[in-house]
């Protein structure tokens, strides 16, 4: 509870997560720098908003950096590059991008074009995916990976797309899908490029850790795997399998994790290149992981390396293997999805109220109060730094005797009132007092449940899904005053009318709270929030619940003068979208909603002047953006 001397931003611990990309500037607003161009100024972020919403771009919003999605390609590109060059190993990198991880056009489009220099490519779990991966021009040498169960049709579109120069693998997941590829090159005589998914046994640990191991539901055992072999043997299509695929699961928290399971892929490769398969790819699948939380350990929501570091390792790895089994170094392929996109994304919205958890001041006593009521009012006297937990425990104890008398019509709505007032007024002094002991007091536990709700405009089950379902983390940070000591500490509440729509876990500077140091919301300018890192896996997994939809989507790239150019937006579901998502036809409601006015008007409950108030209201909802206005 205790709040810093000096540098009120602190707490929020900021430096420790913003990768130097969100950093707080000197009038207290977050700023946005750009690491591509470290000598330009930071952009101030409430600045951004402010401009858009003179544009017209309201709150809640989605902000993609274009800048900090170009930085983490060139980053993963380079390091592995660096890596090579260091090692002298003799392959070569050809990343791919799993659309699965962020669809959208303006995201997948830009990594299309950051990742031209590098032959970076891209990754389908699916027809939709492939179907979008064949829309763009790759460079000559960028790889298309097909994962996922595959029928003949994703099939035959994977071999046929290899006569427009698309370098499309077919990765095996069974041998039945062997089968399968065997007979759609029958029918269309061109080669398939093959690749075989392995299912190694390491384990990793952390949330999918289901992903690894015997029993995750990808890839082939040794058993499917030689099975493969022999069948593309047979049918005169061994030559055509050059890629061997496997992949760990997401956020890997421990590098050695990594190392374990390439080396045991290493043992994969070199048994199949000795079973006469002329393998030339390695695939190790994504995994690399965001540090979340600043933490720098293999925790959850944190990873104890750093980009350089993962590709060192991987790189590493796979030549002290495969020099010692004297087999040529493979082209080697990742699939990182998580790390390149979730930087670039930050979700803003604005807090629309506060429900305090105390009061400034309490009522006087007076004659006619039920004894408990004084009783209560009494605390006030003896509460004081030595006796927190003693006055907490009466206060505690009146309230709720005191709601037990309401409830059986003992005491009326009035006084019920007043005994809550003063309730909340003793909560108030109590967590003054706390805060202004040096050291614990062991009422921190207590008063964290006491944190204000924070209303904000935003629905966690459309924006956060992953904090609602996986319990992730994602640095959330006040954008301004933070050159103010914050004065209260709160719960986000989402504006869906589900008690799960919340968010109870912040990261600190000294750790994960359950509460958020923010300020008392100011009168004359907006409150913002960031959540940040918000750009993989959140934008599809996102749902309708309260028929929220899509909020506004902004691109922008930081300019070196310290500016932004505003590169697309994207407009928010309105109402009238989501109401036919679920099949409300919008106009067949205009029509329902007319005739009750029409007919309210024949029976005269309503004048006819009052029509174009009624339908204008209901018109202008229908049109409008789904979240607070
Ligand atoms: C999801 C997925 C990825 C991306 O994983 P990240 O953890 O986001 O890097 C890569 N490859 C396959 C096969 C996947 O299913």
């Amino acid at each position: 509870m205790k709040q810093p001397l000096t540098a009120p931003h602190t707490v929020f611990g900021i430096e420790k997560w913003g990768k130097d990309m969100i950093v707080v500037l000197e009038n207290g607003e977050v700023g946005l720098k750009n690491p591509l161009v470290p000598e330009a100024p930071a952009v101030s972020l409430p600045g951004i908003l402010r401009d858009l919403d003179d544009r017209g771009v309201h709150m809640p919003l989605v902000l993609r950096v274009s800048s900090y999605l170009e930085n983490e390609i060139r980053h993963l590109n380079e390091s592995f590059r660096a890596a090579i060059a260091r090692t002298g190993y003799k392959g070569t990198y050809r990343g791919v991008f799993p659309i699965k991880v962020n669809q959208q056009a303006q995201v997948v489009d830009r990594i299309v074009a950051f990742g031209q220099d590098y032959d970076y490519g891209l990754e389908a779990g699916s027809k939709p995916e492939l179907v979008i991966a064949l829309a763009h021009r790759l460079a000559k040498n960028a790889l298309i990976i097909c994962n996922g169960i595959k029928d003949a049709e994703f099939i035959r579109l994977a071999i046929l797309s290899r006569q427009l120069g698309f370098n499309t693998v077919i990765v095996l997941e069974s041998p039945k899908e062997a089968e399968t590829v065997i007979q759609v090159h029958k029918e269309l005589g061109i080669d398939p490029i093959i690749g075989v998914r392995v299912k190694l046994t390491n384990q990793i640990s952390g949330k999918w850790e289901e992903s690894s191991g015997d029993r995750s539901a990808f890839g082939m055992n040794t058993d499917q795997l030689m099975a493969v072999v022999d069948k593309l043997r047979d049918a005169g299509l061994l030559h055509c399998l050059k890629l061997q695929h496997s992949h760990l699961g997401s956020q890997v928290a421990d590098v050695n994790d990594v190392r374990r399971a390439v080396g045991e892929a290493c043992r994969y490769y070199t048994e199949l290149k000795r079973e006469g398969v002329p393998l030339t790819h390695l695939d190790l699948g994504g995994g690399m992981g965001v540090d979340y939380t600043g933490e720098k350990k293999a925790a959850d929501n944190s990873i104890n390396y750093t980009v350089p570091e993962y590709c060192a390792n991987v790189v590493e790895t796979v030549q002290y293997a495969l020099d010692e089994a004297e087999v040529d170094h493979p082209t080697l392929v990742t699939e990182s999805g998580r790390a390149v996109v979730a930087t670039s994304s930050m979700l803003i919205f604005n807090v629309l109220e506060a429900t305090f958890y105390d009061a400034p001041n309490a009522p006087e006593a007076e004659a006619s109060d039920h004894h408990m009521v004084s009783d209560l009012i009494a605390i006030n006297d003896y509460l004081a730094a030595d006796r927190l937990q003693e006055c907490w425990n009466d206060a505690m104890f009146y309230r709720n005797e005191l709601r037990a008398l309401f409830r059986r019509g003992f005491i009326n709505l009035r006084q019920m009132a007043r005994a809550e007032r003063i309730y909340l007024h003793l909560m108030a002094r109590i967590k003054t007092l706390v805060d202004g002991i040096d050291g614990p007091t062991g009422m921190e536990d207590q008063l964290e449940k006491l944190a204000d709700i924070y209303h904000c405009n935003f629905s966690l089950f459309q924006s956060l899904p992953d904090v609602w379902a996986i319990d992730q983390l994602h640095p959330i940070a006040p954008l301004q005053m933070l050159n103010q000591p914050t004065d209260r500490r709160a719960v986000l509440s989402d504006i869906t009318c589900d008690s799960d729509g919340k968010v109870d876990k912040f990261i600190l500077a000294d750790g994960v709270s359950p509460s958020l140091p923010v300020h008392t919301l100011p009168e004359d300018q907006p409150y913002y929030m960031g959540v940040f890192f918000v750009g993989a896996y959140q934008e599809t997994l996102g749902d309708l619940h309260n028929l929220f939809g899509d909020t506004n989507v902004v691109t922008i790239d930081l300019r070196a003068d310290g500016g932004f150019d505003l590169l697309h937006e994207q407009e928010g579901d309105t109402i009238r979208q989501v109401m036919s998502y679920v099949e409300f036809d919008p106009d067949d409601c205009v029509s329902a909603f007319r005739k009750m006015v029409d007919e309210a008007i024949s029976d005269g409950t309503l004048k006819s002047k009052d029509r174009k108030l009624l339908m204008g209201a209901y018109r202008d909802s229908i049109n409008g953006y789904t979240y607070y206005e």
